[in-house]
């Protein structure tokens, strides 16, 4: 309909050339790039796509080989509730503590530093849980390097822990296991492996390749081991940023504080940012007044990998909004006008996610190489079936992945994960909470909701084969 007005030509011919290309669509259809192009050249019009990724307007400044040195891992903490995230954080927060300052972490700024003896770093970000993680990425920012697990072995692999895995590896981010709650009598890490062996998930103990530890993190026992073992991983993952630029790095949360104005808590991802700094965070802008880190210390530089929290900008950033330093405040000031447009444009028109009935267009179109399912059921047996079953479609064109499957409604959680992974949803006898369906439709996800097995197998050959009949 859009395109139509803007040609000055009636839908119905639009409709009829999308037609004549195999097309099917109605008045309120989005159209791709691809589609939109053919439809206007039929027309005599040329499209000119102007970026609505505002990052391709900052300028990235490749870093050269030379100029990269190692950086400190940063990590996430998950897992299910009550089996010791935050005690773990918080025994970290109290126990290492760099070598000759006294106390421990006072201020809670929503990420912190830690030396180990040998005066290697790690940063963890301070909101345990993959929800906070997942909803990050949904914001376009993945800032964690490594994911510690947490699983209690006194208990058992449960729901959250399976979540918190599928959506590390969602991310592609390697899990670390912390079994911990060991002081207890009742704990069992053995069975702990023995399951995580069963879903595939061989520890080093077990043959396997991930990393776990036994810890307690109420007493500290194997919390330095594990603290060792990141640091490990990080070691494989040759972790490297350029120190010498200007910097660039993430909002991990913001807030205004009555007495000072807006305190964000930023991570430096590459270059040294510096006290007096332009910094353009999100939509917001200004000069960094103060920088202080997690143990209130003033600090006049911030360098990769570190958690630091700034004072002077003019609002209050969106954890997950990048930021970067500018020269020129009033370039700042004019893409910070620039992307709050965009945002405002953005949310009306694009169409950010797949759905169903689009599979088979893009498949056609040949850009479309994977597709993310998550799905959820009333039952186990039935989540395994479809998951088998759909699994099996997968095609020399299209290859399927079921990147997180569970039993229970569909949540914020699982639309978080769908929006970060680019996937649909699919449920079976099991619907959306309304939050979960308030979420869906912001982010514009496909949730499809099916009572028959073979319903749902066959809804999604078709989709496949670009035959999906338009939803009524
Ligand atoms: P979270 O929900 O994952 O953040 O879990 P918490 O850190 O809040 O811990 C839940 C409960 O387990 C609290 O009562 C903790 O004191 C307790 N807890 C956590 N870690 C340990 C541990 O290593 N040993 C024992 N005995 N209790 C623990």
């Amino acid at each position: 309909g859009e395109v139509a007005t803007m040609m000055d030509v009636p839908i119905t011919k639009v409709i009829s050339v999308c037609m004549s290309l195999g097309i099917m669509v109605t008045m309120n259809q989005r159209l791709d790039a691809e589609t939109l192009t053919i439809v206007a050249d039929e027309f005599g019009y040329e499209v000119e796509f102007i970026t609505t990724d505002i990052e391709e307007a900052i300028q990235v400044v490749e870093d050269k080989e030379e100029d990269l040195v190692h950086r400190a891992p940063i990590v996430t903490v998950m897992g299910h509730v009550d089996h010791g995230k935050t005690s773990l954080l918080d025994y970290i927060r109290k126990e290492n503590v760099i070598a000759g300052e006294s106390g421990g972490i006072t201020q809670h700024i929503g990420a912190y530093g830690v030396t180990l003896d040998n005066g290697q770093k790690i940063a963890f970000l301070d909101t345990p849980g993959h929800e906070a993680f997942t909803a990050m990425r949904a914001r376009g920012a993945q800032i964690t390097d490594i994911a510690i697990v947490v699983i209690a072995a006194d208990d058992d692999i449960m729901p959250q822990t399976k979540e918190a895995i599928n959506h590390a590896q969602a991310a592609g981010v390697p899990i670390i296991f912390a079994i911990n709650k060991v002081d207890k009598p009742t704990a069992n890490p053995e069975k702990i492996k023995e399951r995580l062996a069963g879903m595939n998930l061989l520890v080093e103990d077990w043959g396997g390749k991930i990393q776990s530890h036994d810890i307690s993190a109420k007493t500290g026992l194997g919390v330095k081991d594990l603290l060792e073992k990141v640091l490990l991983e990080a070691e494989i993952l040759d972790l490297k940023a350029n120190p010498e630029k200007a910097a660039v790095g993430t909002v991990v949360e913001a807030f205004l504080d009555k007495g000072r104005g807006y305190i964000s808590t930023v991570l430096v991802q590459g270059g040294t940012l510096k006290l007096g700094d332009y910094v353009l965070a999100g939509k917001h802008h200004g000069k960094v007044k103060a920088m202080h880190d997690e143990r209130g210390n003033s600090i006049k530089v911030a360098g990769p990998s570190t958690p630091i929290s700034i004072l002077g900008l003019d609002g209050a950033p969106t954890a997950g909004d990048k930021f970067s330093v500018f020269q020129d405040e009033k370039e700042a000031k004019q893409i910070a006008a620039k992307r709050t447009q965009l945002m405002r444009e953005q949310s009306v028109r694009t169409q950010r996610h797949i759905t169903l009935a689009e599979i088979g267009r893009r498949i056609a179109l040949g850009q479309f190489k994977e597709l993310n399912i998550i799905l959820k059921g009333d039952v186990d047996g039935s989540v395994e079936a479809l998951s088998d079953s759909f699994s099996k479609l997968s095609t020399e064109e299209i290859q399927i992945n079921i990147i997180h499957k569970g039993v229970g409604a569909i949540t914020e959680s699982d639309v978080l994960l769908a929006s970060a992974s680019d996937a649909i949803i699919i449920g079976f006898n099991v619907r959306p909470s309304a939050s979960a369906r308030q979420l869906a439709d912001k982010e514009e996800i496909d949730i499809r909701n099916y009572s028959i097995i073979y319903d749902a197998i066959d809804d999604l050959k078709d989709a496949m084969e670009g035959m999906l009949s338009p939803e009524m």
